[in-house]
């Protein structure tokens, strides 16, 4: 299987090049050449494990990667979630179910992505003799959803930009408490911009960049969409025969990569219903899907952090199946949304997706609310899925993050605080952090002095 770029002007490339490059060099996103047809497949998918299942998605995309390889490295992945069922589905109510997605390493979602990215890097530095330094900017779970991908693996580090001291206590432990010589903390004076800015400012030296092969942690990575199908397989057929039928996905989400993967596998005659985009109170996604208007405002700070956004930039995948693949379109729709900060979308076929948007001051309701009918507690991430289920309708609610990261808000909510163990344990590690200028001079130092 061939990549290619929703940008039309970067040639095709096989799989582990597309994941090592990240971003297309024209600036779009890599998308498989041809979706495959799984419907033929279902019945032999059934009652597969997650990896084993994982496995048999992935290496119809992964085709450069040797079989017993890839099952290698989906089972390494999935060995450090602490539940069996890798992605348990709670039932609630008749027709509420809850898809849990925190039972990785950092207890977010992310992890299903990341966790099998460091695989495929570490594999791929493996192969190809070569070490890899790892950069990101961080304003909470992406950094340590990617440290934790990384931990310790040999030949790789990881340097992650947060601003000081406006991450949460246990986001920062999360990613300053690890003991990996490899991991790097950085914290720099200023805000999250200023952290991303001096980043792109670093990787904006060519040189520098080939002479460590700096390579990105972002949002956009193939292998994070691909590896976020597999959870939506899982759960859809662990539904009965009429749920299959009925049911519909409600999904937190902020850039669109959530949402994505599941419309993505619904493209791959998977027949899931439908989709509800459920964001915060930074609703581009809600206002797009309810008027056709694509348009940035500014980011209100929210109870559901992650998915503190603008621009939502999976969104360009979509794009590209919506103008019937043509890139010229790709490039002129996004140049446009560049220049003037907005675009419209007239008579647009908005595939199978409904949207709900949710105010900061609902979000502790909400939470009170599930737990008070459901004795069941979610996130503030989840709860903005909550916010309005359709009646009747069966509903796989997916739970991004455990509720036990956000203690402040259930505290405020329900007069109680979650703890988890893996966070408890974090308390008494020491604090391995770098305080770092936000310049790229600086930065460009500390990486020079620790790079491997
Ligand atoms: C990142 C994140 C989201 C949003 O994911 P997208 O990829 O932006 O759709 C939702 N919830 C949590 C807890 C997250 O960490």
């Amino acid at each position: 299987m061939r990549y290619l770029s929703t940008r039309g002007q970067t040639p095709a490339l096989g799989f582990s090049d597309a994941v090592a490059t990240g971003l297309a060099p024209d600036g779009g996103l890599f998308l498989p050449e041809t979706l495959p047809d799984f419907s033929g497949k279902l019945k032999e998918f059934e009652g597969l494990s997650y990896p084993g299942l994982c496995f048999e998605f992935l290496r119809v995309f992964a085709t450069d990667i040797p079989a017993d390889i890839l099952r290698g490295i989906v089972a390494k992945s999935y060995q450090t979630f602490s539940d069996p069922a890798i992605a348990p589905l709670r039932r609630l109510t008749r027709d509420v179910q809850v898809l849990e997605l925190f039972h990785g390493p950092t207890l977010a979602f992310k992890d299903f992505a990341l966790q099998l990215l460091g695989n495929l890097y570490e594999y791929q530095c493996r192969m190809r003799g070569e070490s890899i330094n790892v950069l990101g900017a961080t304003s909470g779970d992406t950094g340590a959803a990617a440290i934790h991908g990384l931990l310790g693996k040999p030949g790789a580090a990881i340097f992650i930009l947060y601003p000081d001291g406006r991450v949460s206590p246990l986001q920062e432990r999360q990613m300053a408490c690890t003991g990996a010589e490899n991991v790097f903390a950085l914290a720099v004076e200023g805000t999250f911009d200023d952290a991303q800015a001096a980043m792109k400012e670093v990787f904006g030296d060519q040189e520098f960049r080939r002479r460590h092969r700096l390579s990105a942690v972002n949002s956009i990575n193939l292998a994070r969409v691909l590896a976020q199908c597999v959870y939506y397989l899982h759960a859809w057929l662990r539904l009965s025969g009429a749920e299959r039928a009925e049911a519909e996905f409600v999904v937190p989400t902020g850039n669109f990569g959530n949402v994505l993967a599941g419309w993505m596998l619904q493209q791959m005659a998977v027949p899931i219903r439908g989709f509800k985009i459920a964001t915060n109170q930074n609703d581009i996604l809600y206002r797009l899907f309810t008027t056709g208007e694509y348009r940035v405002r500014d980011v209100a700070p929210s109870l559901a952090p992650s998915m503190d956004i603008q621009v939502a930039s999976n969104f360009e995948r979509f794009l590209y199946y919506l103008v019937g693949r043509d890139s010229a379109r790709v490039r002129s729709v996004m140049a446009e949304f560049r220049q003037t900060g907005r675009y419209e979308f007239k008579d647009w076929d908005r595939g199978r997706f409904s949207a709900s948007h949710c105010a900061d001051v609902e979000i502790p309701g909400i939470i009170r609310r599930v737990h008070r009918d459901h004795g069941y507690i979610v996130d503030p991430h989840t709860a903005c899925a909550f916010r309005d289920l359709t009646p009747g309708r069966p509903s796989v609610v997916l739970a991004t993050a455990s509720p036990a990261k956000f203690p402040e808000t259930i505290q405020t909510a329900i007069g109680v605080s979650p703890t988890h163990p893996s966070l408890e344990a974090l308390k008494s590690r020491a604090v391995r952090k770098f305080f770092v200028r936000a310049e790229p001079a600086a930065i460009k130092a500390f990486i020079a002095a620790h790079a491997v």
